[in-house]
């Protein structure tokens, strides 16, 4: 099965409004293993709408459209897609209920009212946080179109209720999806070392970037569920195999999710001491229910003095050395890790721009140090690539730093790999 998504909205092509809502349907529909062929965004136009529905029911088995089902004067959209769609729409007196209901002791203008008119023969999306239900029907032709609201607290909660349900019953498939998360290699080189696995029907596998880390999804279909996973589980393994130490989890939330999780498995605790990521390893760490069983203490030291003061580091380090150095990173996290009595101790400090880089230090260069029991280990971020701004450099060395600790966890070494501050530089 094939789909197709039209978004209406003028707000939507004047950029007032990011369509979030068709990242939302893709995200569901690629999920129930159906593939989404089109999409496309129409303003409140019911000359262009009419053509857009058209086209879409002459090319794909599935439309589903967002938007233009409230009160708002921009009613026709309803009408239009409607009469495209070869259905009259008629009032259903549930829905007025619901709505009479929801104004109970206000004024029903007619504009409200005219929310309960539904194509004729649909099945009804009761709307669970507003007025405007939602419906799916299929035409003469056997195309299925599902109109959802356009707000996505409205949307959403239908489209994973109603909406999903609707377009999936009968199916007697079941979808397998498993995450990959990797860490440490980019996007453009792990396609290349997988290529075959993502050239597969069933199961597929594709991979996605984001923010410094990539992930790959394994999806397979199949008559039962069980089916469906046993033709996922081996090319998640062989991906494991290939990709060996950069995997950091299968089907995980987050890098520090996986950190902290193993850091409890093993009963270890961690402390932090940050300089140019002011505290954001910290914050990323004890955002994981769980996190005060591991971590002990956090602290950001941006001035020399206070690096000396609360964590030991040598003056004579900064000044031979400076704030940016390996030596300075190795200073902090041993300061930290003696001072909190942790078992691992993580030093952060770099240049994280945009100003107070030097030829010598340019922005971007970051140290990060993990401190053992079996010693000292140090990482270092070098700028590579065009600047991504100050967010994008400070998350990337906190996720170096979660990198680190992950490495030294499972024995994995590699710890002391150099990183670059671009996403998709090859490991
Ligand atoms: P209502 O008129 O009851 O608000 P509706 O179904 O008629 O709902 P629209 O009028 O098209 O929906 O949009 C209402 C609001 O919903 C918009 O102003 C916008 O904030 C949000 N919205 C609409 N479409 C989208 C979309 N594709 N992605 C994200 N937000 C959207």
């Amino acid at each position: 099965m094939n789909a197709e998504i039209i978004s209406v909205g003028t707000e939507l092509l004047l950029g007032h409004t990011v369509n979030t809502d068709t990242s939302f349907v893709a995200r569901e529909l690629s999920a129930a293993g159906i593939d989404l062929l089109y999409s496309c965004t129409v303003g409140d136009n019911p000359e262009r709408l009419k053509s857009a529905v058209e086209l879409a029911l002459s090319r794909s088995d599935i439309l589903v459209t967002t938007g233009g089902l409230g009160p708002t004067g921009d009613d026709l959209t309803k009408e239009t897609i409607a009469a495209a769609a070869g259905k009259k729409l008629v009032m259903h007196e549930e829905s007025l209920q619901r709505i009479e209901q929801y104004f109970k002791g206000r004024v029903l203008g007619e504009n409200q009212k005219k929310q309960a008119m539904l194509p004729e023969g649909c099945t009804v999306f009761p709307n669970g946080c507003g007025t405007a239900p939602g419906c799916g029907f299929t035409t003469d032709g056997g195309k299925r179109v599902v109109m959802l609201p356009g707000p996505p607290f409205e949307l959403l909660p239908m489209l994973k209720k109603e909406a999903m349900p609707y377009l999936t019953q009968g199916e007697k498939s079941a979808i397998v999806s498993h995450m990959v998360h990797v860490f440490g290699l980019g996007e453009g080189y792990v396609a290349e070392q997988i290529e075959d696995l993502c050239a597969g029907q069933n199961p597929t596998a594709a991979t996605y970037a984001k923010a410094g880390e990539m992930f790959v999804r394994v999806t397979a279909k199949a008559a039962t569920e069980k089916a469906a996973e046993a033709l996922c589980a081996p090319v998640v393994e062989e991906l494991k195999q290939r990709l060996g130490g950069f995997v950091y989890g299968v089907d995980v939330e987050t890098l520090e999710e996986a950190v902290v999780h193993e850091l409890a498995a093993q009963g270890k605790t961690a402390a932090t001491a940050e300089s140019c990521t002011g505290g954001l390893l910290a914050k990323r760490i004890t955002d994981i229910s769980g996190a005060s069983g591991v971590f002990h203490m956090g602290c950001v030291t941006y001035a020399n003095e206070i690096k000396t003061l609360l964590l030991g580091v040598p003056e004579e380090t900064l000044r031979q050395y400076g704030a940016v150095s390996p030596q300075t990173a190795e200073a902090m996290a041993r300061g930290v890790r003696e001072r909190s009595g942790a078992d691992y101790g993580i030093g952060i400090t770099g240049i994280a721009g945009p100003g107070g880089g030097t030829p010598e230090k340019p922005v971007g260069l970051i140290y990060l140090a993990l401190c053992g029991a079996d010693g000292v280990k140090i990482r270092v971020m070098k700028p590579a690539g065009r600047y991504r701004g100050r967010d994008y450099l400070r998350n990337l060395a906190a996720s170096n730093a979660l990198d680190m600790l992950r490495r030294s966890l499972h024995g994995l070494g590699g710890e002391d790999r150099p990183a670059y501050s671009s996403e998709h530089k090859a490991g």
